[in-house]
C-alpha cells in the first residue's frame, strides 16, 4: 500500500491508479513509445558498436583481382612437373598491375597480395623451389588454382554486407572499409543522464559515516550504459529531498535517457515518482512483476527546444521549434534489481532508439547443475556462472547481493510456477 505522510505533498491520483504489469506488458509499452533517433553519418572507423541504417552491399568484389596467396612463382601448372625447369621472365610484386604475361616452360617471381600475372593458373611456394640464377626447378607436383586467391570468391559484388540494424563489430568495420566507405548511415546517438538517490549515499573517496554507504549504483549503470554504446553524460547523486531531486530531474531531462536509481519505491522516502509528475512527466508504467525488480518505473518527458542550428529558416523568427523527448527510467535501489530492470527493459529501449533491430540479450543453452522451483508470484531472474555449458546459481539470490552477480555471468528466467530438474537445458542471457 502506498503510505503518503502528512508531510509530503498530495499525491496526483495519477500516481495511484498504477496497477502491477507483467514483463511482457512491460517491454512492449516501453518499445511501443520509445522510437529510433534519427540517423546520421559517421566515419566508419568511428562506427563500432553502432547499428547501421541502411542496408548495404559490396561495391567490389573480394578479392578485387585474382591474386598469389604465398610469395613463390606464378606458373602454368600443366607445364610444371616435379624437377622441370622454369625460366623467370619477371616480378610482380603487391601493387600495380605490371601486365606480365606467363607461357609454358616459364615463371614469374611473385609475392602475396599481387595480381596473378596472365597466362598463370598456379603459385608454387618459394620454399617448394630451388633457384638457379635467372631459373628455377620445381621440387614438386603443382595443380591449377594451387595458391591462387580467385576475385570474388569471398564476397560478390552487389552481396549485403551489412543490414539496417545490425550492429556494427570490428570485422564490420574492415569490411565497410574494405569496400571503399569512408562513411556509414547509422542510427542516432543516445544521451543519458543517471542520478542516483539516497540519503545514505556516499561518493567514492568520501568518508563513510555509520548507516551510509558508497553509490555503486552510478557506477553500475555508467558501465551498463557503456556496454550499449551509450556514455552518460551526467552523473549526479541527490539526497532524498524534493528540492535536489527537482533540479536534477530538471538538468537530466534534457538527456535522451534519464535513469534515476532507488526512491521509486513505496515508502515515504521515495519521492521519484511525484519530483516527475511535478515536472510533467508522463509516467506510464510503475510496478511490474519481476523478481528483483518490481518498483521499475517507465514514463518520458516533453518539451519544446529550439533547433541549435538556427540556420534553417523555417517561421517569422527563423529558428526551428524541436520537440525534445527524454524517456525516464525509474530503477530500484537494490543493486541487483537496478541490473536486472536495466538489462529487462532500458537496453533494449535504448537498443530502439540507436537503431538497432534485435533487442534481446544474447541467450545461450546450458545444462542447469541444479533443480530450481520458483514458488513465488513473480518471475525470477537467478544470476549464476556458466561454465563449459554448465549452469549454477551464484551467491545470495538477493536484491541487494553485489558481489553475488559480481560473479555471475548469466541470468535464468524461472517463469511464476516453473520446476526445473537438474541437468535440464534452459536458455540463459548473457551480458558481456
Ligand atoms: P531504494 O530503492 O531507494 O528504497 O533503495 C533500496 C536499497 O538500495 C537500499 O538498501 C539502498 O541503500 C540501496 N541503494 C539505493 N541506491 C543505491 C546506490 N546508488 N548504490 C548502492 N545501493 C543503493
Ligand atoms: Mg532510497
Amino acid at each position: 500500500m502506498l503510505a503518503i505522510s502528512s508531510e509530503l505533498p498530495i499525491v496526483d491520483c495519477q500516481l495511484i491508479r498504477f496497477g502491477v504489469i507483467s514483463e511482457e506488458e512491460a517491454r512492449r509499452r516501453i518499445l511501443e513509445t520509445v522510437s529510433p533517433l534519427d540517423e546520421r553519418a559517421v566515419p566508419v572507423a568511428a562506427a563500432l558498436d553502432c547499428f547501421a541504417a541502411e542496408d548495404y552491399f559490396a561495391r567490389l568484389p573480394l578479392p578485387a583481382f585474382d591474386n598469389s596467396a604465398m610469395d613463390g612463382y606464378a606458373v602454368v601448372a600443366s607445364s610444371c612437373k616435379k624437377g622441370g625447369r622454369l625460366r623467370v621472365i619477371g616480378e610482380q610484386p603487391a601493387g600495380p598491375d605490371r601486365k606480365l604475361c606467363v607461357g609454358g616452360g616459364e615463371a614469374v617471381r611473385i609475392f602475396t597480395g599481387a595480381t596473378l600475372p596472365q597466362g598463370a593458373d598456379a603459385i608454387v611456394m618459394q620454399e617448394d623451389v630451388t633457384r638457379h640464377g635467372t631459373d628455377i626447378s620445381v621440387n614438386v607436383d603443382v595443380e591449377a588454382g594451387e595458391f591462387v586467391r580467385r576475385c570474388g570468391c569471398d564476397l560478390a559484388e552487389g552481396q549485403m554486407i551489412l543490414a539496417r540494424g545490425d550492429r556494427i563489430r570490428a570485422a564490420t568495420v574492415a569490411l565497410l572499409a574494405s569496400q571503399g566507405f569512408a562513411d556509414v548511415i547509422v542510427g542516432g546517438k543516445a544521451t543519458a543522464a543517471v542520478i542516483s538517490t539516497g540519503d545514505e549515499l556516499v561518493k567514492a573517496g568520501e568518508e563513510l559515516q555509520a548507516g551510509q554507504i558508497y553509490d555503486s549504483n552510478s557506477a553500475l549503470l555508467g558501465a551498463l550504459l557503456q556496454r550499449c554504446g551509450v556514455s552518460a553524460t551526467v552523473v549526479e547523486h541527490c539526497r532524498d529531498d524534493r528540492k535536489s531531486l527537482d533540479d536534477a530531474i530538471k538538468r537530466g531531462i534534457k538527456n535522451h535517457v534519464l535513469i534515476i536509481s532507488g526512491g521509486v519505491s513505496v515508502g515515504e522516502h521515495d519521492l521519484v515518482k511525484e519530483a516527475l509528475h511535478e515536472v510533467g512527466a508522463k509516467i506510464e508504467i510503475w510496478r511490474v512483476a519481476v523478481k528483483p525488480g518490481k518498483p521499475f518505473l517507465f514514463g518520458w518527458f516533453e518539451s519544446e527546444t529550439v533547433d541549435s542550428a538556427g540556420d534553417t529558416p523555417a517561421g517569422p523568427t527563423g529558428t526551428m521549434p524541436v520537440l525534445h523527448k527524454c524517456f525516464v527510467f525509474g530503477l530500484p535501489g537494490n543493486p541487483v534489481s537496478a541490473f536486472v530492470t536495466f538489462l529487462q527493459f532500458v537496453r533494449p529501449a535504448i537498443l530502439r532508439m540507436m537503431g538497432a533491430m534485435n533487442l534481446d540479450l544474447p541467450q545461450v543453452p546450458a545444462k542447469l547443475a541444479v533443480g530450481l522451483t520458483s514458488d513465488g508470484d513473480r518471475p525470477h531472474y537467478i544470476r549464476g556462472r556458466l561454465e563449459h555449458g554448465k549452469f549454477m546459481p551464484f551467491g545470495r539470490q538477493e536484491s541487494h547481493a553485489l558481489f553475488g552477480l559480481s560473479q555471475a555471468n548469466a541470468l535464468l528466467r524461472v517463469g511464476v510456477g516453473q520446476s526445473l530438474k537438474a541437468d535440464q537445458i534452459v536458455d540463459v542471457q548473457i551480458w558481456d
